[in-house]
């Protein structure tokens, strides 16, 4: 027998009389609607004051908290309530019989979650309480006997609970997504007094990634937290306020080497001038920030002083991009997103890349050609730390978008102002220095594991590629 958890009537006893405020006047009665603050009469009352009153007698065409003619008020606590919970095997027509069967009671929709998992659905459906709540129960106990399925019904009063402030959405990527990850990570929110509210798979390729909306948190707190649980666990995590922002056009400000692409592309010029061992040492160090980025660059490009220009052409042809690259840009150009690439390396690659594969802006540094041969100097000023982030804010600027709405991804110790920067700093395989500073680190070698963090999921992409006529890509490129 379904389970049916009767709770003491909630409501008041006189739902009539605390509904309405009363006043006496010469022509009798007055009623105002607490919601809408109408005045009302006898005859034409609010859809609340017509649905409530004990005792009256009511068919099962138009059953108490149905509404009858809905006059805008709004679900306010107080009015009796039925959650239902429908569990079983799924199969094909089991929402439209519940709310058929609803729908010969005349009740009102305030709620509906449903979810599908391995073929089991839960639907969980919020509703007015009509009068002869007990015939709609053995109704629906039917139905569901029917359908091989349990329903439980509870009583109570007024709309779904009240999330609390400080909305949050928490993501986590692991491959594999231990349990005992899950629970820390559970743990860590819990710990702060926050509730998760909802569950969501995006992914299960190349990563498992699932997507936790918090209430009550304050999400800089909790980003602090969870990082360092995120660490403990080999798991990462990422941690947004969950606002408009998240919804509309953004702009993703990528750095280059070691992000974008595999490699730096000032080693693999080094390579054709016999010194990358050397130009490598300097540039592990000018990214772990033990170096100055600009004197580094400077001893490093002094170098590649003599090499012919062709040699562009060559270190571009062996440039392999970061796996989910292409993904990652694909996918975020149908949705309107701007792009750009901000580099400490050299716009004779940069703009290259830019140019094959859609993307809206470019910032880098120029090495210096005369006769066909690099000077060994740069041209212009250097694109350094704040250099990027003053790049960062002035395509932001240029694309129309707030700069709380972009979203900056970089390895490098000269990432770190621009991470700072923007609405969302992803250290991407970073190096320690960067990935500490942070507050969203991605450890996973793939590029579009960052759509999930935009709420993204996996069915989505390859459902995009699908109706453009493209397979996407597996493994990642
Ligand atoms: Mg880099």
């Amino acid at each position: 027998m379904p389970a049916c958890a009767w709770r003491s009537s909630p409501w008041p006893r006189s739902p009539r009389a605390a509904r309405s405020r009363r006043t006496r006047s010469s022509s009798g009665v007055r009623h105002w609607c607490r919601w809408t603050g109408r005045r009302v009469t006898p005859s034409s009352r609010c859809c609340r004051d017509q649905s409530g009153g004990a005792g009256e007698s009511r068919s099962r065409s138009t059953p108490p908290g149905s509404g009858g003619q809905d006059l805008g008020c709004r679900p306010v606590d107080g009015v009796r309530t039925l959650l239902l919970t429908i569990t079983g095997k799924d199969r094909p027509g089991v929402t439209s019989r519940v709310f058929d069967t609803l729908a010969g009671y005349g009740v009102e929709v305030l709620d509906v979650e449903q979810i599908l998992l391995r073929g089991r659905l839960v639907l969980g459906v919020l509703v007015s309480a009509p009068r002869d709540w007990r015939a709609l129960h053995a109704d629906l106990s039917a139905v569901a006997l029917e359908l091989g399925m349990q329903v439980e019904l509870e009583h109570g009063a007024g709309d779904n609970t009240h999330r609390a402030d400080g909305r949050t959405h928490v993501t986590i990527l692991g491959s594999p997504l231990r349990s005992r990850a899950v629970a820390a990570i559970a743990g860590r929110i819990a710990d702060t007094g926050a509730n998760i509210d909802r569950i969501e798979r995006m992914a299960r390729y190349p990563v498992t990634a699932i997507e936790l909306h918090v209430s009550g948190a304050d999400p800089d707190r909790l980003r602090t937290l969870l990082a360092v649980e995120a660490a403990t666990q080999r798991v990462d995590v990422a941690v947004q306020a969950a606002n408009l922002l998240m919804r509309g056009v953004r702009l993703v400000v990528m750095d280059v080497d070691s992000t974008f692409i595999q490699g730096e592309v000032i080693e693999m010029l080094a390579a054709h001038a016999g010194c990358e061992a050397e130009v490598a040492a300097v540039t592990e160090r000018a990214m772990a920030g033990e170096l100055d980025f600009e004197q580094s660059l400077h001893q490093r490009v002094a170098l590649l002083a003599g090499l012919p220009e062709s040699v562009f052409d060559d270190v571009y042809r062996d440039i392999v991009l970061a796996p989910g690259a292409r993904t990652l840009v694909r996918t975020l150009r149908r949705l309107g997103y701007r792009f750009a690439l901000v580099s400490g390396g050299f716009t004779q690659i940069t703009d290259r890349i830019a140019a094959d594969l859609g993307i809206h802006f470019t910032a880098a540094n120029r090495l210096e050609v005369v006769d066909g041969r690099l000077t060994g100097r740069v041209s212009g000023p250097v694109v350094d730390r704040p250099g990027k982030a003053a790049a960062l804010r002035r395509f932001a600027d240029e694309a129309g978008i707030a700069v709380a709405a972009t979203i900056a991804i970089g390895d490098g110790a000269n990432d770190l102002d621009m991470l700072a920067a923007a609405g969302l700093g992803i250290a991407f395989n970073a190096k320690p220095v960067v990935r500490e500073a942070a507050g969203t680190a991605i450890n996973v070698p793939y590029l579009d594991t960052i759509l999930y963090l935009l709420g993204i999921s996996r069915e989505e992409i390859e459902q995009a590629d699908a109706d453009a006529g493209v397979t996407t890509p597996s493994p990642p490129v």
